[in-house]
């Protein structure tokens, strides 16, 4: 079976169906999520009832904790947490009510996801080196754990020792484990504007990184609409 993991939608309608209208050209039969559907961009309500209408399971990322109104925005920077009150606004209360009740880890088959890391997943911390991986391998007990939250994909396997690769195609090795971060959808960081999520094969035991262009100002044009900071609408040109 052929599954799309996607991440870090935050809002992005435009890049959200552009993704899902290529997983589905290439026979995926399944979905997950590793968090922050929402923050950041204009399309909220939209991304979240997508989501929702797929009975895809979802992980919360903290953009989904503090949308549903658990967390205080005083340690988001002031762009994300002027976002986040935004995003509050356009949300009802069942739909903030559904961000607060994902989970923090799921195991779906052979594979877990996360959005931030395993060790310490309501912690929100940030995986940038293997160092900060091997972290979360004590507690991952799959061969394939999926996740988000820096919006920079990236490949960290285990085996006698922790190494970093590539977002390239993946053949998952026996004996070995690996702790995938998918990219972004909605906002990629790694200086590549498109759209970004990965293509599990379980039967041929791959991992391919799918990049999609998508109406990138149709996306910036409502970000400016929503009086939105412009900072958010200029940084989806260069994937920063
Ligand atoms: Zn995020």
């Amino acid at each position: 079976m052929r599954i799309a993991i996607l991440g870090d939608i935050h809002a992005n309608l435009e890049a959200l169906e552009a993704v899902l209208a290529d997983a589905r050209s290439h026979e995926v039969g399944g979905f997950a999520c590793v968090g922050d559907v929402v923050g950041y961009n204009a399309d909220p309500a939209a991304c979240l009832e997508i989501l929702r209408s797929m009975d895809c399971p979802v992980v919360k990322g903290n953009h989904d904790d503090a949308g549903g109104g658990n967390q205080s925005l005083d340690t988001m920077n002031p762009v994300a947490a002027e976002a986040l009150e935004w995003t509050r606004c356009q949300l009802d209360e069942p739909q903030r009510q559904w961000l607060r009740r994902l989970r923090m880890v799921r195991q779906l088959g052979d594979f877990t996801i996360v959005h931030s890391t395993l060790d310490q997943p309501s912690s929100w911390i940030y995986v940038n080196d293997r160092f900060d991986a091997m972290s979360n391998f004590t507690y991952q007990f799959t061969p394939v754990c999926f996740y988000g939250h820096t919006h920079k994909p990236c490949v960290y396997v285990k085996s006698l020792v922790v190494r970093t690769l590539p977002p390239q195609h993946i053949i998952i090795q026996p004996g070995s484990q690996y702790f995938i971060n998918v990219g972004s959808v909605g906002q990629p960081r790694d200086g590549d504007p498109r759209a970004c999520y990965v293509v599990y094969d379980t039967a041929a035991h791959e991992v391919i990184f799918r990049r999609v262009a998508y109406d990138i100002e149709r996306a910036q044009r409502k970000i400016l609409a929503a009086g939105l900071p412009a900072l958010l609408a200029e940084r989806l040109t260069e994937g920063i």
